[in-house]
This record gives C-alpha cells, sequence and structure tokens, in this order.
C-alpha cells in the first residue's frame, strides 16, 4: 500500500520496550520481567499454539463468549493453518478457568507513566488517551459491563482476567508525510486464543473504521505494538489489543473535537467481539 520511505519515525510514541531511556527507577523489575516473559511467549507461540490451541477449543466453555458456529469454524480455520487436528486429551488445568465475561480492561495508554507524543501547542497523548478512555468506561459502564481503567504499568494488568483488554494509544504528533493518517490495531501475538484475538482485532478495525471514518493506516504495524508490554503481563486467557486511534498530527481535529465519535467506535469493536456480532467486509454494505 501507500507505505511511507521511514516508517520508524511514527513508532516514536509507543512505550519503549528497550532501555534507551533511563527507565524510571521503581520499574526495573517490572522492564525485566516484561522483557523475559515476551521473549518466552513468543517462543511459546511458535512452537505450541497450534497444540495449545487445537485443544482448548474442545474444553473451551462455549456458554460464555463463543458460539459453537464461529468456535466450529475458528478451529477449522487452525487446522488448515497448522495441519493439527485437536484431540480430545488433558491440558492444564488453569485454562479451564472461567473468563470474567462482564469484566472489560481499558488501558490508557502512558497514564501514571510518561505524556507519549507532545503537540508544539502542550497537547499529550497521554491525556487525550484518558479522555478517550474515560468515555469508553463510561459508555461501557452504562451498559452493565464492570470496567477497569487501567495506567500504562498497571499493577492490575499482572494476570489480568477479563473478557477483553484494549490499551488506547494515539499516534504521534509530528508531521511525517500526508499519508500519516487513520488508525491500527495489533492483537497480543501471546495470546493462547489467537482466533478470538484476531477476531478482536478485526471487530475492532472494522467498528472503528465504520464509527470513526479514519483510514486504516496499513502496514504500520510494529513489534511494538505486538509485543506491547502489557500483553504479556495479562493472563493468557484475557484476549487483548491495542489501537493506534488517530495521529495527533493529521487527525488532529478529529481527535480533538470528535474525541466521543473515538470513543463510540472502540466501544463498538469491543461490543461486536463481546456480543459476537458478524463482521462485514468493508466493501459490503
Ligand atoms: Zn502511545
Amino acid at each position: 500500500m501507500d507505505n511511507p520511505d521511514s516508517p520508524v519515525e511514527y513508532y516514536e510514541d509507543l512505550p519503549e520496550m528497550a532501555p534507551e531511556e533511563p527507565v524510571p527507577d521503581e520499574e526495573p523489575v517490572k522492564e525485566q520481567r516484561s522483557k523475559g516473559f515476551s521473549f518466552w511467549r513468543g517462543l511459546q507461540t511458535v512452537l505450541g499454539a497450534a497444540f495449545l490451541v487445537a485443544t482448548i477449543f474442545t474444553l473451551w466453555t462455549p456458554g460464555s463468549m463463543i458460539e459453537s458456529s464461529l468456535e466450529a469454524r475458528m478451529a477449522a480455520a487452525l487446522e488448515a493453518a497448522s495441519g493439527f487436528r485437536p484431540a480430545a486429551q488433558e491440558f492444564p488445568q488453569n485454562l479451564n478457568e472461567e473468563v470474567p465475561s462482564n469484566t472489560i480492561g481499558i488501558v490508557a495508554g502512558h497514564y501514571g507513566s510518561d505524556s507519549g507524543s507532545v503537540c508544539s501547542n502542550g497537547l499529550t497523548e497521554v491525556e487525550m488517551n484518558l479522555k478517550i478512555a474515560t468515555l469508553v468506561q463510561k459508555d461501557l459502564t452504562d451498559r452493565g459491563y464492570e470496567v477497569d481503567l487501567l495506567e500504562e504499568f498497571d499493577d492490575r494488568l499482572m494476570g489480568y482476567q477479563g473478557a477483553a483488554l484494549v490499551s488506547i494509544h494515539l499516534d504521534s504528533c509530528q508531521y511525517v508525510n500526508d499519508q500519516a493518517t487513520g488508525f491500527k490495531v495489533a492483537a497480543a501475538l501471546s495470546a493462547q486464543n489467537i482466533a478470538a484475538s484476531q477476531r478482536l482485532t478485526n471487530c475492532l478495525s472494522e467498528r472503528y473504521g465504520t464509527v470513526t471514518d479514519l483510514p486504516y493506516h496499513a502496514g504500520s504495524v510494529t513489534d511494538d505494538m505486538t509485543y506491547y508490554h502489557a500483553f504479556a503481563e495479562i493472563d493468557p486467557i484475557t484476549v487483548a489489543a491495542i489501537i493506534e486511534a488517530g495521529f495527533l498530527n493529521r487527525d488532529y481535529v478529529f481527535i480533538t473535537e470528535e474525541t466521543d465519535r473515538i470513543a463510540e467506535g472502540i466501544v463498538a469493536g469491543i461490543l461486536c467481539y463481546i456480543n459476537n456480532e458478524p463482521i462485514h467486509p468493508a466493501q459490503s454494505p
């Protein structure tokens, strides 16, 4: 697609995984742990995902979120992708846990940690992330969900259990090029339930695009997104995604003046996933 020449500049606002900048004094243990976990989960995913997911499907309580038809479709897709056939067999005990189907985690990117991107007029990414996250929390709470508004490095992320976890970020306030507009979504690569992860990502992308009319900024999902630290900390049964909801530079007016539509788009994506709504291809009516 219209890939920029130097995509690296886009991602400077994402939370740093590499210790290039001084780590805050109280954080070194957490930083180490996150990296270790990411690496291990990545390896684990490559080596064991097909086996794990296939076995989870046979035992996943369908009552909570996944309808049997979807379950079958995902299992078929995974079989096709992996060449693995699910077999009824033993699996780790903790995979049997009930996911708290009424609980949703919302991470306000950079909140409690740093400012994220900073615009020349002083507007910061973190204040907009928090504004969006608060609107999302209120909307979902009004609909009867229990919503945890979480900081970037919230203690509650460790082992977090919920029906879904979505981290909200915004892209750079620096001018990159004219194509630097729109949003992108990445799933937790480390998730045990890869098909569910993919579905949350698809729901968010489709609904957010429809509600906001922002373009999907293809080809710029980075390792910082897929290996996002929070994904390594949460309970692997929790399905998670990160959304970069727009560019503070090119989408500034939309982000600051139609913040409620941004929140509405994210809520629609989460509800699509939780209610197992059908996702229409972009070109269909
Ligand atoms: Zn950010």
